[in-house]
């Protein structure tokens, strides 16, 4: 299988672009692409202005609207699987609504994103591995909206709300006092796991997709690992992040609480950016306690944790600005 290739992890933190096609509605308005990917250089790809001025963009990896999941996780794989070497990893969806976030993590019944294809890899290894390692996991998902924190594997249809905080432990590492932690032995139960909590995501809204766009999902998947040879025990965390939709709202229908929740959005995706690129920058200070977000991923970001960001784009011509906004972005923490 691909999945056997060894890729080699050149840095500690990667960006990936990933355009999605154009869909039928798109085509339907005869909606042209503003993205080429035929450049002589792999991995780059120009954003076409109405005035056919050319911008040119270059990423650790680059797929276009033909790389399908299979290809995507091929090279997302040696990232997620370092988890079961000891490292914290994080990986981040980012980009406008619409652009394919959900559908790379998610992915479909028929078309499995990131999530599920880590977990039936990390299954796979840990199994291989059994002789020498005995690994646990467990799934926890929880979602961060308007800077609080909900536990999305908590029935809380005949319960209250439990509000969930950020406690730093005697190890000096961040944690979530209370988060379900659900232990999980195989695929055939995860898929079903992370269908509730995707589903309970969008409880308490009349619009599921719009109150999923405004809010951020993680699943954090947590490997305890005991060496069989030499009993050394180590605990570390996979975080799998479809972030809130990176749109700037007009003006016009910005008041009240759509107005609150963008200020939320914009104030922890710039906390994310600005952390990441600290990192990146080996600046001294790093500005973890800016958002709900990065304080909780704290002990999962810097030092020798890995980070992948997927900025997912559109090829829509319409989409134009949104999509040199989060190019911009991602270039930042590069
Ligand atoms: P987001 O989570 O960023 O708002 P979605 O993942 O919901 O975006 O994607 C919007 C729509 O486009 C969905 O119907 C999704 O299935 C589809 N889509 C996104 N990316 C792709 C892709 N690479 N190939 C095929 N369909 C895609
Ligand atoms: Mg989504």
């Amino acid at each position: 299988r691909l999945y056997n290739e060894v890729i080699e992890l050149k840095g500690n933190i990667r960006v990936f672009c990933r355009c999605r096609p154009l869909k039928h509605d798109d085509i339907a308005k005869e909606a042209s692409s503003v993205v080429d990917f035929d450049t002589s250089q792999e991995n780059e790809l120009h954003i076409i202005g109405s005035d056919s001025s050319r911008k040119q963009f270059k990423f650790d990896h680059v797929f276009g609207p033909e790389d399908n999941q299979e290809a995507v996780f091929v090279q997302t794989l040696p990232i997620v699987t370092s988890v079961l070497d000891g490292y914290n990893v994080c990986i981040f969806a980012y980009g406008q609504t619409g652009t394919g976030k959900t559908y790379t993590m998610e992915g479909t019944p028929e078309d499995r994103g990131v999530n599920y294809r880590t977990l039936e890899e990390l299954f796979r290894i840990s199994n291989d591995r059994s002789s020498i390692i005995k690994y646990e996991l467990f799934v926890s998902m929880l979602e961060v909206y308007n800077e609080k924190i909900r536990d999305l594997l908590v029935d809380s249809s005949n319960q209250p709300v439990k509000k969930l905080d950020i406690k730093q432990s005697a190890e000096g590492t961040q944690e979530v006092p209370g988060l379900v932690e659900a232990p999980v032995y195989g695929t055939d139960e995860v898929w079903g796991l992370l269908k509730s909590g995707s589903q309970a995501r969008s409880v308490g809204s009349t619009n599921a997709n719009e109150l999923s766009s405004r809010s951020h999902c993680l699943l954090r998947v947590t490997v305890v690992a005991e060496n069989l040879i030499n009993g050394q025990r180590t605990k570390s965390y996979l975080w799998l992040v479809d972030l809130a939709g990176s749109e700037r709202v007009g003006k016009i229908e910005v008041e009240g609480d759509r107005l609150k929740e963008s200020q939320f959005i914009n104030k922890s995706l710039s906390a994310l950016a600005d952390v990441i690129s600290a990192l990146a920058s080996k600046s001294a200070h790093i500005p973890y306690r800016n958002s709900k977000l990065t304080h909780m991923l704290q002990s999962s970001l810097g030092g020798d944790c890995k980070t992948l960001m997927f900025v997912q784009i559109s090829p829509n011509a319409f989409d134009y600005g949104e999509t040199i906004c989060s190019l911009n972005f991602a270039s930042r923490v590069r």
